[in-house]
Parts: C-alpha cells; sequence; structure tokens
C-alpha cells in the first residue's frame, strides 16, 4: 500500500471535445450573425452565461458602453470564475465570440468554436479542480473592428475586460487568447506580437501534446491580447489564421463559408488538451 501525494491536473477528454462542438454548434445555429452591439450578441451572451453556469462555474454578464464608429453602442462580455483558493495566481482565458460585423459569416471557427472550447475548459475544472491556479475566463464581445482596429474600433470586451482586471488588482500570471482553433485542418501558431516566456511555454506544452501542434508565428497579429499587453500584462494569442480551401488560401475567414462543417472535434481535442497542459505548467510555475 502506497500513495501518492499529487496535486490534481486538469485533462480534457473526447467528452469535453464533444461539449465544445455542440456548445459551438448551438451559437452557430440560433446567433447569426452576432454583430457586436446587437440583440444577437447578447442572445449569444445568453447561451454561453447558461452553458458556463450549467458546466459549474460562477458565470456573469458583465454590460457596458463604449464609443463606436457609428455612435455609443452597448456590449456584454461573459465571465466565468474557478478559484481553487483566494491564495493563488490567475490565469485568464479569453476568447471572443461576436461575428464580423456587416457580413453573413456564421463565424464557426472565428468566434464559437473556442467560446465553446472555454464552456468545455470550464466543465474540465470543475471536474478535475486543480489546487493551484485560478481561472478567470472571459467571452469577450466586440472583438471584431467595424471598419479598421483603433481605438473606437474593434477589442472593445478585452479593452473593457484588461481595464476592469487591472483596477480590480487580480494577480494575473498570464493572459491566454484564444481564436479560431477548431479548424479542421488544425496548424496553431502563437504570433511574435505576445510576452517571450509565455510563447514558450505554450509551444512546449503543444509538442507535449502532439509534436509540432503550436508554431512560433512570425506575423503580428491584432487581437483580444493586445489591450492586456497595453495594460502591462503577460499575455499571447493563439490562433489558426490559416483558414479556406486550400494552402495559402483564406477564403473560409469572414465570410458565409464559416460553417460547422470546417471544424472538427477532433482539433477542439487538441487545442483544448493543448490549453489544458498549458494550464497544469502556468500553476507549476513559480513567479
Ligand atoms: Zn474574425
Amino acid at each position: 500500500m502506497f500513495s501518492i501525494a499529487m496535486a490534481a491536473s486538469l485533462l480534457f477528454t473526447p467528452a469535453d471535445a464533444h461539449l465544445a462542438y455542440e456548445t459551438a454548434k448551438g451559437i452557430v445555429d440560433d446567433c447569426t450573425p452576432r454583430d457586436a452591439g446587437t440583440y444577437r450578441t447578447r442572445r449569444a451572451a445568453r447561451r454561453i452565461f447558461d452553458k458556463a453556469s450549467a458546466a459549474g462555474i460562477d458565470a456573469k454578464m458583465d454590460t457596458f458602453e463604449a464609443i463606436t464608429p457609428i455612435g455609443p453602442r452597448r456590449f456584454v462580455n461573459v465571465e466565468g470564475r474557478y478559484v481553487s483558493s483566494h491564495d493563488n495566481d490567475w490565469v485568464v482565458l479569453v476568447s471572443h465570440y461576436d461575428t464580423k460585423p456587416g457580413t453573413d459569416c456564421p463565424g464557426a471557427n472565428d468566434g464559437a468554436s473556442t467560446s465553446g472550447l472555454l464552456v468545455a475548459l470550464a466543465d474540465a475544472l470543475t471536474t478535475h479542480r486543480p489546487k493551484d491556479i485560478n481561472v478567470l475566463m472571459i467571452w469577450t464581445d466586440g472583438e471584431e473592428c467595424m471598419e479598421r482596429y483603433g481605438h473606437n474600433d474593434g477589442l472593445w470586451g478585452s479593452r473593457h475586460a484588461a481595464e476592469k482586471i487591472k483596477k480590480e488588482g487580480l494577480r494575473v500570471r498570464a493572459v491566454v487568447c484564444l481564436d479560431m482553433l477548431g479548424d479542421a485542418d488544425l496548424g496553431i501558431v502563437v504570433p511574435r506580437n505576445g510576452t517571450g516566456w509565455l510563447a514558450q511555454l505554450a509551444l512546449d506544452a503543444g509538442a507535449a501534446v502532439r509534436p509540432g501542434l503550436v508554431a512560433a508565428g512570425h506575423e503580428l497579429v491584432a487581437d483580444d491580447h493586445l489591450p492586456f499587453l497595453e495594460e502591462g500584462f503577460d499575455a499571447i494569442d493563439l490562433i489558426d489564421f490559416q483558414y479556406g480551401g486550400g494552402p495559402g488560401r483564406n477564403d473560409y475567414w469572414h465570410t458565409a463559408q464559416d460553417t460547422m462543417d470546417k471544424i472538427s472535434e477532433e482539433s477542439l481535442l487538441l487545442s483544448g488538451r493543448m490549453v489544458a497542459e498549458l494550464l497544469n505548467r502556468l500553476a507549476k510555475r513559480k513567479p
């Protein structure tokens, strides 16, 4: 008889990948399009809130107003908190759920896939209850810009969240943004504009799941991690930015072709396992 003292670590299973897929499908079926500042994003937010709550996470809706190129609009982020101990540091996971304004893009991969993934991660967290880390999940509204990324166009939800977390004084170890990670033809990249040590940890976590799963990107990407970097947090984006019918094409991106048949449970399983592994490594990493 022997016992091994081991902190519970986070696992992400095929059942979790199924939950991620079904949640993404519900968002797409019921809330397409999801232009920021419309009743449809609020409807999607309500659906995400219900799913996150059902997963056993302490969820809430965070409604705020912001200026856009077409005047003030109302946005809504959804927040979910997994707390293992009030003494522990936080990891912030972010996924936007809105779709590109003025398009007929259903956003199956761009918005819904990682929003479903975050719900499934919430479920995995409450099931496995890792002890050494707290996790704040934020489903952001208004990631997509209306005309061109700028101070009053795009990244509204993440800017609001970054300022709020800074004000709240949460001890944040890392911010990880997830975008377009359900692509059936999966190739995850960590863009160059992110925090170095965190990017390396994501590369290692990806390699532990499948060699080459996450690659170092050479491009700069405008995504929800930017406002967190600007507020001084350590942050990265994890994104699959090759999304089309052939190599070098990106024709499913922001078009009517971004539909559920382009994403897969297998990819969501790989992405979910990679994020779980990254969280386990972040939990072990003492600041
Ligand atoms: Zn997009």
